[in-house]
């Protein structure tokens, strides 16, 4: 057995206590040591340690993902999680950019894979049949080693892997477990994508690391969140504005003796926590009339983990993110880099255990992201009576949409391969229930309805990259240098609308 990872220890300790709920089933920590085991053998394959060989992984979120996610890293192993809702061509960017040994998918997703597993000689396994696979003797492994690549949209056109160690995945996940009073008896809901670091450190990392219990749903589904919020089992649960505000529409069209069961479980829990993007004020206070809880809004980044909270106890600050994280330091400073005063908006930047090590393949991208050892966030705040307050990306191009961080020029790329799109320019424009919504802003040389577009677009970017809005203009509102302006756009979009 791998013993040195204070996870898989922790795990051994606590055996027999449910580690996760999915399907109908509950699985053991014990039992997710086995299967993961079980992983890790067979990705070994007779070899003693993979030595931060990189593995994709395609499985929905449930104990199957856990368990090769476990075994990939108990092999040695870097895990590199596959959005579920890629399309092939951004899959195929993954595996390329990574460099993938292997690729595991879910039985019933290995056909959507297995072209992009052969064009590239790839192995393409079964993450079930990895599971049942004999143990073998596993590597000792050292914190420092790499653990995951997660993939993050970058002001440049393609996602950038951000390289993170199981010291820095133990530092991010220690410091929530601390700040948000994480014990074993927790119980949480997993409704978030597991491509994410919101879903893969704040909520299964956190879960697993304090040996709670960690439930599945099959899908998201509104009314099968609220019966388990209503169930009174559950003690936590973290989610995306825009998930709340689906929650709150869903709870509105319910008869009232079910609004009454529904905000019933919901006060029994200990703890509702909403990231990955800003809160609106709109949200917090109808989801406090109705669940009777104050969301905990925090601040964080693939980069980084989680850098700023609200307090487990005491004031809640509505259109505001907190304080520094136990380990977590954050400066304010200009180019020269003297402290900025802090009603002066000034980019946060960030230093500290959970911060990542680099931007995989990509030195010079890692060289400008730090400012003498600092992560430029790129986050713009101001701080008002000690507490922060974002007020947004000092890049225009990048939008945050459904809690999904998406980069404008990414979206524009595929556009521009429309035959009837000649120039294009694509906003994030404020919305309640999104944060964002991707427009488009079009020059095109035939007609083209938004809908047109949408159809067209599905085929070629993820879901909440499509965009929801369109404007056609004659020419793009530039510049004299020709660049355009995207503040303007949305300007006029807005005042389309
Ligand atoms: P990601 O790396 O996908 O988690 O996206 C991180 C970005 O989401 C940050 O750089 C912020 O721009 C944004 N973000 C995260 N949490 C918040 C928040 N509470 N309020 C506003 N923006 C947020």
């Amino acid at each position: 057995m791998s013993g040195t990872l204070p996870l898989f220890a922790r795990a051994r300790d606590l055996a027999d206590r449910t580690a996760i709920t999915s399907d109908g089933e509950s699985y053991s920590y014990a039992q997710l040591l086995e299967d993961s085991a079980g992983v890790a053998a067979a990705l070994l394959d007779g070899r003693a340690n993979l030595d931060g060989a990189r593995v994709c992984f395609l499985v929905p979120p449930g104990y199957d993902y856990v368990a090769v996610q476990w075994g990939i890293w108990r092999a040695g192993g870097v895990a590199v999680p596959l959005g579920m809702m890629h399309p092939l061509p951004e899959l195929e960017y993954t595996l390329e950019d990574s460099g993938a040994m292997a690729i595991v998918a879910d039985a019933g997703l290995l056909e959507k894979v297995r072209p992009l597993a052969e064009s590239r000689n790839l192995p393409l396994l079964s993450s079930r049949v990895l599971m049942s696979h004999e143990p073998v003797a596993l590597p000792v492994l050292e914190p420092d080693r790499h653990a995951m690549i997660l993939y993050t949209s970058g002001t440049t056109s393609k996602p950038k892997g951000v390289v993170t160690s199981h010291a820095t995945i133990q530092a991010q996940i220690t410091s929530l477990v601390e700040a948000w009073g994480w014990t074993a008896d927790d119980r949480i809901l997993h409704v978030l994508p597991l491509h994410h670091i919101h879903g893969i450190i704040n909520v299964l990392g956190c879960a697993l690391w304090s040996g709670a219990c960690c439930e599945f749903l099959p899908k998201f589904d509104a009314a099968a969140v609220w019966e388990r919020l209503a169930s009174g089992r559950l003690s936590l649960f973290m989610a995306v504005p825009t998930i709340y505000a689906r929650l709150i529409s869903a709870w509105e069209q319910v008869p009232e003796s079910e609004q009454q069961r529904y905000s019933e479980g919901c006060r029994q829990m200990r703890l509702m926590v909403s990231g990955s993007a800003a809160l609106p004020v709109t949200t917090l206070e109808r989801w406090r009339s109705i669940s009777g809880q104050t969301l905990l809004e925090r601040y964080g980044m693939t980069e980084i983990g989680m850098g700023l909270s609200n307090p487990l106890e005491g004031e809640r600050v509505p259109r505001h993110v907190g304080r520094p994280l136990p380990g977590v330091e954050i400066r304010r400073v200009d180019n020269q880099g003297e402290p900025v005063p802090d009603d002066v908006p000034c980019e946060i930047q960030v230093r500290g255990p959970g911060v990542f090590e680099h931007y995989w393949n990509r030195p010079e991208a890692t060289e400008q992201a730090f400012m003498d050892g600092w992560f430029r966030t790129g986050d713009v705040t101001v701080v008002e009576d000690g507490v922060y307050r974002i007020l947004g990306r000092s890049s225009v191009d990048i939008i945050k949409t459904g809690g999904e961080k998406v980069s404008a020029l990414e979206i524009e790329e595929v556009l521009r391969t429309h035959p009837v799109i000649t120039q294009c320019a694509v906003v994030g424009v404020e919305d309640d229930e999104w944060g964002e919504r991707v427009a488009a802003c079009l020059v095109v040389e035939e007609e083209l309805t938004l809908e047109g577009l949408r159809d067209w677009a599905k085929q070629r970017l993820a879901v909440y990259k499509v965009p929801s809005l369109l404007l056609l203009v004659d020419q793009l509102p530039s510049n004299a240098m020709g660049k355009v302006q995207k503040p303007a756009i949305k300007k006029l979009i807005a005042g389309q609308e």
